[in-house]
C-alpha cells in the first residue's frame, strides 16, 4: 500500500485499522461464509427466475403443450370419449391439463357442440372460434388474441382414415401466467434478500464465535504485558489448535518466569560478590586510617591485603566477561588439531606451585596420544578450572590423577582427586553460576562458584559433556568429553 508523504497521523491510523480488520481472521471467516452462501443462494435463484420465465414464453415449451394435447386427442379418440364423456380416466387427465396453466380445457364433437368442459360451465352450447374450426377440419392450431389468451386446437380423430370426430380445445391466459411468474420472481427475489440479511447476521454470529478465543487470549497477552506479573493464560478454549497456541503460550510464559528469576539470582549474586571485596578493601582502608603513627610493617601488610582484594575483585570481573561472552551467541572457537597429552601437561605445570603449597600430588597417566580438534586457550582454561579445584579442595597429602584418553570418535579427560568430596545434593547445582557446596570454606580459598560454571560453558561450545561422579571424604572424579572432530558449525577461524 502507497502512503502519501505528509499524511496526517489519523488517516495513518484509520488505514492501519481498516488493514487491521480486512486481514483479521474474523473478517475472511466471515466473506468466505458469507461469499459461499451467497453464492449458493444467487445461482439457486437465478435457476428459478430464469426457468419460470422459460416456461411460458419458450416456444419449445409451447411445442410440447401440443404435443401433450395431441396424445391426449389421440386417446380421447380411441375410447371414444366424444360420446362417453364420462369415461373417468381421460376427464382426469382433462382436468389435469387444465390445471398446468391455469387453463381450461374443452372437447367439442365434429358439429362443434361441447360435450366436456374442465369448468363446467359450456357443455352443450356450440363453439365459434377459428382453432375449433381448423382443428374439427383436422388441422393443429395455436393462436393468441388480443387479450392475451392462447388457444390450441387438437383434432380428434376415432380411427385412421376416417374423418375428426371432435376437437380438444385448451386456452389459458398468458398474461396471467406472466403476473404468476412476476409475482413468483418478486418472491424471489424478496426471499433472496431475506436469506441475504439472514447470512450476514449469522456470519457476524459465527466468525465472532470462532474467533473469541483468539481474541480473548490476545486480550490475556496484552494484560500480561502490561503488568509486572506473568500468570499463565487462563482462559477456556474448545478448539483444540487454539488450545495448543494457548498452552504453548503458557510454556513460554513459565521458561519467562524462570529466565526472570534466574536474572535476579544472578544480578544479586554478582553484585553480592562485587561488594565483598570491596567492604573488605573498606574495612582494611578504615583502619589504616584510623591508627595514626603505624609503622611500614603495618602499612605494608594492610596494603597487602587490599592488593588481594583487588585481585579477587579482577578475577571476579574477568570470569564473569569471559562467562557472558561464552554464553553470547556469537561465541566462536578458533579450533584446531591439538595433543591433549601436552595440553594437560600445561595445566599440571601451572596448578604445580599451588599444589605444593597445599601438599598435594598431582600424576598423569597418559593412556594413548590423543588429539582432537579444540580451542586450546578455552580448553586450558576449563581444565585448569577443575583441576584447581582438585587441589583447593582436597586433603593435606591428597592426591589428584588425571587420565586422557580417547575412542573412535570422542576423547576423555578424566580429573579424579583423593579431597573432601561434594553432597550427592549438591552434584545438579555445581555449574550454576556462584554455585558454592560450602561457602565459608570458599571464601576461605577465594573462590566465587564461577569456576565450574565456565568450564561447562567451554565444553558445550564444543559440543562435548561434562560429568562428575563424587563420595564425600572420598573423593570426586570429573569426567570432560569433548569430540575429535570440531562439527562445521563450530569451526571458525
Ligand atoms: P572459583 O570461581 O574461584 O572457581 P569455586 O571453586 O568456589 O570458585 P567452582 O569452581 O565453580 O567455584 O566450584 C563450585 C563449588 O563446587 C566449589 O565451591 C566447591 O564447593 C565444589 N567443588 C568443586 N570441585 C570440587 C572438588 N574437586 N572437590 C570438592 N568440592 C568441589
Ligand atoms: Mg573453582
Amino acid at each position: 500500500m502507497c502512503i502519501p508523504n505528509g499524511a496526517p497521523a489519523t488517516t495513518l491510523t484509520i488505514m492501519n485499522n481498516n488493514l487491521k480488520r480486512i486481514t483479521s481472521i474474523r473478517f475472511i471467516f466471515f466473506l468466505l461464509f458469507f461469499l459461499a452462501g451467497a453464492a449458493g443462494a444467487v445461482s439457486m435463484s437465478v435457476g428459478l427466475y430464469v426457468s419460470g420465465k422459460e416456461d411460458i414464453l419458450d416456444s419449445s415449451s409451447r411445442k410440447l403443450l401440443l404435443s401433450y394435447s395431441g396424445d391426449l386427442a389421440e386417446r380421447i379418440g380411441k375410447e371414444g370419449f366424444v360420446d362417453n364423456p364420462e369415461e373417468p380416466v381421460i376427464s382426469h387427465e382433462l382436468r389435469n391439463l387444465a390445471l398446468l396453466y391455469d387453463g381450461r380445457a374443452l372437447v367439442c364433437d365434429d358439429s362443434l357442440r361441447i360435450v366436456f368442459d374442465t369448468a363446467h360451465e359450456r357443455e352443450g352450447t356450440y363453439l365459434i372460434s377459428d382453432a375449433a374450426v381448423s382443428a374439427v377440419r383436422g388441422h393443429e392450431r395455436s393462436d393468441v388474441d388480443e387479450e392475451g389468451i392462447c388457444v390450441i386446437g387438437v383434432p380428434v380423430i376415432a380411427e385412421e382414415g376416417k374423418p375428426t370426430a371432435g376437437a380438444l380445445l385448451y386456452s389459458f391466459s398468458e398474461e396471467k401466467q406472466m403476473q404468476q411468474v412476476s409475482s413468483l420472481r418478486n418472491r424471489i427475489i424478496s426471499l433472496l434478500v431475506i436469506f441475504l440479511v439472514f447470512l450476514v447476521g449469522f456470519g457476524i454470529f459465527l466468525s465472532k464465535r470462532f474467533s473469541r478465543p483468539l481474541m480473548d487470549i490476545s486480550a490475556a497477552m496484552l494484560r500480561l504485558s502490561a503488568t509486572d506479573r506473568n500468570d499463565p493464560i487462563d482462559v477456556p478454549v474448545p478448539y483444540s489448535e487454539i488450545r495448543e497456541i494457548r498452552d504453548n503460550a503458557n510454556r513460554m510464559i513459565t521458561k519467562l518466569n524462570s529466565v526472570d528469576e534466574s536474572r535476579q539470582a544472578f544480578v544479586s549474586n554478582v553484585s553480592h560478590e562485587l561488594k565483598t571485596p570491596m567492604s573488605s578493601m573498606k574495612v582494611l582502608a578504615d583502619s589504616l586510617l584510623s591508627q595514626e603513627h603505624q609503622s611500614e610493617e603495618v602499612y605494608r601488610e594492610f596494603l597487602s591485603d587490599i592488593n588481594t582484594e583487588i585481585d579477587r575483585e579482577n578475577q571476579i570481573i574477568s570470569d564473569l566477561l569471559t562467562l557472558v561472552k561464552l554464553e553470547g551467541k556469537a561465541t566462536s572457537l578458533k579450533t584446531e588439531k591439538v595433543h591433549i597429552n601436552g595440553l594437560a601437561e600445561i595445566v599440571i605445570k601451572r596448578i604445580l606451585p599451588l599444589a605444593e603449597e597445599q601438599h598435594v600430588e598431582v600424576v598423569v597417566e597418559n593412556q594413548r596420544d590423543v588429539y582432537a580438534e579444540v580451542d586450546e586457550n578455552s580448553i586450558i582454561m576449563a581444565l585448569t578450572n577443575i583441576l584447581e579445584n582438585s587441589v583447593k579442595y582436597n586433603k593435606k597429602n591428597g592426591s589428584v590423577r588425571v587420565t586422557v584418553n580417547a575412542d573412535w570418535n570422542n576423547c576423555f579427560i578424566t580429573i579424579r582427586d583423593t579431597g573432601i568430596g561434594i553432597p550427592e545434593e549438591s552434584l545438579s547445582h555445581l555449574f550454576e553460576k556462584f554455585y558454592r557446596v560450602d561457602k565459608a570454606r570458599s571464601r576461605e580459598t577465594g573462590g566465587s562458584g564461577l569456576g565450574l560454571s565456565i568450564a561447562y560453558e567451554i565444553v558445550k561450545a564444543h559440543n562435548g559433556d561434562i560429568k562428575v561422579f563424587s563420595k564425600l571424604q572420598k573423593g570426586t572424579k570429573f569426567v570432560i568429553t569433548l569430540p575429535l572432530v570440531a562439527s562445521k558449525k563450530e569451526v571458525t577461524s
